[in-house]
């Protein structure tokens, strides 16, 4: 069984993150999406809502599953018996970032293989933040995430715009 994990803050889930583990899941027997606990950056939803925006989107993905954990990531990638990491690349944005965390990785856990697939043209411009922040505005962005996140961010910014 070849297994990989997809972490990230998914602070929410965004089409641009969808269409990673969509692709990622069509190349490994089980993709584990990883939900940072406590990510090093100010999140708008807590970890049990990240996941649970994310275990609807995925509802029809049958070799995805959603779990949010603490600690070091190589340590959540021993626990699902992982042989990669998944992560997203849009053209400016992720590289030296990326590449980076690819290196800490194989320092931590050489045995691990890190996957980069590169973001769809139409997502390259999509970040959680910039859509957290078209979202408080009032922007539409009913094509940049899946439904149930578009209802999740208006009830957080309800009142606010
Ligand atoms: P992190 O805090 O680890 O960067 P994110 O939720 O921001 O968590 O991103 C998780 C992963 O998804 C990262 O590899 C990131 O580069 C990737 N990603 C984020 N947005 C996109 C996008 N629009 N298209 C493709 N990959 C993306």
């Amino acid at each position: 069984m070849r297994i990989a994990i997809y972490p990230g803050t998914f602070d929410p889930i965004t089409n641009g993150h969808l269409d990673i583990a969509t692709r990622a899941s069509k190349l490994f027997d089980k993709l584990v999406i990883g939900v940072y606990e406590t990510p090093n950056k100010p999140v708008l939803f807590s970890p049990e809502e990240r996941v649970e925006l994310i275990r609807k989107t995925i509802a029809d993905l049958p070799n995805v599953e959603v779990e949010s954990f603490g600690g070091l990531t190589v340590d959540f990638a021993k626990r699902a018996k992982a042989i990669a990491m998944v992560r997203g690349l849009r053209m400016s944005a992720d590289f030296e970032r990326e590449f980076d965390m690819a290196m800490m990785t194989k320092k931590l856990y050489p045995k691990l293989e890190f996957v980069c697939l590169m973001s769809r043209v139409e997502y390259q411009f999509l970040s959680s933040s910039l859509l957290k922040e078209a979202a408080s505005l009032g922007g539409d962005i009913h094509d940049l995430v899946p439904a149930n996140v578009v209802e999740a961010l208006k009830k957080k910014f309800k009142g606010k715009t």
